[in-house]
């Protein structure tokens, strides 16, 4: 909640492959930047999630972390592999997508920045990407009755894409509050030529957001396309909105082209609360080999200062927010980046970089 107290108080899910590496290095670089900031440390609540969670309470989700969760300002979420959880845990909603059902947390608002000289596809680009998080084609991870995928024979599988105004109108509502502070220039991302019903509503609803929003340029394109103008012209566009799978995989290109999906953060948020999550999942391939780039990690926790900062009018979180960027952004121009960013540093020396930038801004 809101109340006022000495300091903020932050859950942490560490999840599964590279969380447990890259969210306490996120937990570090929060201290570190508090402490920079001159505002009162946070006060962590690490709570079982995951496949340890599993383990350890029987569940990847266990009540005690919702109920626990529900009393903090917002919390660091580390990623999920839910397709390697015993049966009868992996047919079912992962705990990530439980959360964010859980606390309607319907905004994923995913910015790309181009990183480092010579590493980022496109240097221009500084983009995000607002994707809904609650319906649309990942429908099954959320809805209504759970039954957003079944099986009518052992040979036809049906998913449903479900597509309604309110949801649609908020997340537009997000994209173009978000423009306004930004470039004044939305891109609706749909597929209305070939779905005129789901996507169009989804377009349409938009576009009367954005008749709402007469100081925002409004454009439209359809989700192949703007694979296309992203590669050629990322640099044109400002904010994207979409649908819940479209958003997913679009993050990941823009997280790319701005020089690694390793440093794309999100922030999933509903009205009135937040969670820090990396754009990118659990990386299994290199979880356990102090590789991982903590930057997507680090960066979604300092979105989540700034949203709480804005929220609550406090100026020191938000230079503290500002602390986490730009310390993460010096370092990676000093040559200083994991091997995803063509550097040397592991994890652990990456991190150590950062803490000491926070600690001697100069
Ligand atoms: P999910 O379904 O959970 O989103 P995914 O199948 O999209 O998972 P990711 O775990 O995001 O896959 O990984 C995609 C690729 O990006 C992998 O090769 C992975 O190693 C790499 N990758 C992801 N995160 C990082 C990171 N923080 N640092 C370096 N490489 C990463
Ligand atoms: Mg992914």
């Amino acid at each position: 909640g809101d109340l006022p107290g000495p300091g903020l108080q932050l859950g942490v899910l560490l999840g599964d492959g590279i969380g447990p590496e890259v969210v306490p290095a996120a937990v570090r670089v929060v201290d570190a930047a508090l402490q920079a900031a001159g505002a009162a440390p946070v006060r962590w609540r690490e709570l079982p999630m995951g496949a340890a969670a599993i383990a350890s309470h029987g569940t990847p989700l266990p009540a005690e972390t919702l109920d626990v969760l529900a009393g903090t300002d917002g919390w660091l979420l580390g990623p999920v592999d839910g397709v390697a959880y015993p049966e009868p845990f992996r047919s079912r909603l992962n705990p990530s997508g439980a959360l964010r059902k859980h606390f309607d947390l319907y905004a994923n608002v995913r910015p790309a920045r181009a990183f480092g000289a010579g590493r980022a596809l496109c240097p221009e680009l500084d983009v995000v990407v607002v994707r809904e998080n609650t319906e649309g084609f990942y429908a099954d991870r959320n809805t209504h009755a759970g039954t957003g995928e079944f099986m009518p024979t052992p040979d036809v599988a049906l998913s449903i894409g479900v597509f309604t105004r309110s949801r649609i109108e908020r997340i537009a509502v997000t994209a173009f509050e978000l423009a306004r502070r930004r470039r004044r220039h939305v891109t609706i991302v749909h597929k209305a030529n070939v779905l005129p019903l789901a996507m169009g509503l989804f377009r349409d609803v938009c576009r009367e957001v954005a008749a709402r929003h007469p100081d925002v340029v409004v454009d439209d394109l359809h989700m192949d396309a703007i694979t296309v103008h992203l590669l050629r012209r990322g640099g044109d566009f400002d904010v994207v909105v979409t649908e819940n799978m479209f958003g997913d995989i679009l993050s990941d290109l823009t997280g790319e082209l701005a020089g690694s999906l390793g440093t794309a953060p999100s922030l999933n948020s509903s009205d009135t609360r937040a969670a820090a999550q990396a754009a990118h999942g659990s990386a299994p391939d290199i979880a356990g080999q102090d590789v991982a780039d903590p930057i997507a990690m680090v960066l979604s926790a300092g979105m989540l200062l700034e949203w709480l900062g804005t929220r609550r009018g406090d100026p020191a979180l938000l230079d503290a927010a500002h602390r986490v960027s730009a310390a993460v952004r010096s370092t990676v121009a000093a040559g200083v980046c994991t091997r995803d960013l063509g550097g040397t540093a592991s994890t652990t020396s990456y991190t150590a970089a950062v803490l000491a930038a926070l600690a001697d801004p100069s």
